[in-house]
């Protein structure tokens, strides 16, 4: 079956609950866009599916055996975003999943290339209100405020005062040098000791010179 799109899928891909059986099938994508069938081409009896999403990447979701192997191993020709869901399901081959199995193979591929059709003219568009506002996982959001938090204080409190007192300090000092030749300033000051200190010379004469000629304008 030729795939249209290696990454985007048509159809969600969602699970299918064997009455019967209780095995997981999967139904949608590339394979069943109608959902009257499972991937392994079995009939589907009952009006419900399940989210994926809910299901698959977390662990209770990783023993394979509580899905059907012929509609995983018929993932292969679903689209990569519905197959990241399924990464971290184990395979009857120990130790291997099927992210390294199908999608790692898929990814370091070299040829043919990755297969993706053309994008539409006019990508869907949101209003930022109506979408933003869920939180990320619990877990980063203590990462980030944590973050976030020392960051910002220490920054703003260590800039501020380093560039007032260079911008007063080497002010006054370079008054009378700067007007005639700045660029030969520069070369001498990195000559001498204060190699350190020349880079900020550098930047403070820069500003003298926006400084001077409003001091003379203003008399
Ligand atoms: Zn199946």
């Amino acid at each position: 079956m030729p795939i249209d799109n290696e990454i985007l899928s048509p159809v969600p891909i969602w699970i299918w609950v064997d009455p019967k059986t209780k095995l997981k099938h999967l139904t949608g994508g590339y394979g069943q866009p109608d959902m009257k069938k499972c991937l392994c081409s079995k009939k589907i009896t009952t009006q419900t599916v399940v989210d994926v999403r809910d299901v698959v990447p977390y662990k209770e979701g990783k023993d394979y055996q509580q899905y059907c192997l012929k509609c995983l191993n018929m993932l292969r020709y679903e689209a990569l975003e519905y197959k990241i869901y399924f990464a971290a399901v184990d395979t009857p081959v120990k130790g291997k999943t099927l992210g390294s199995e199908i999608i790692a193979g898929q990814l370091t591929r070299r040829s043919p290339p990755t297969e993706l059709n053309k994008a539409p003219a006019k990508p869907k568009t949101a209003k930022i209100k109506d979408v933003a506002g869920s939180p990320p996982p619990k877990k980063y959001k203590h990462r980030l405020q944590s973050s976030i938090k020392p960051k910002k204080p220490k920054s703003t409190k260590s800039q501020m005062p380093k560039k007032r007192k260079t911008r007063s300090d080497k002010g006054v000092k370079r008054g009378p040098r700067t007007p005639a030749e700045p660029k030969v300033d520069k070369g001498s000051n990195i000559n001498e000791t204060h190699g350190e200190k020349s880079a900020k010379e550098i930047v403070g004469g820069r500003r003298d010179k926006r400084s001077r000629p409003s001091v003379e304008e203003s008399p």
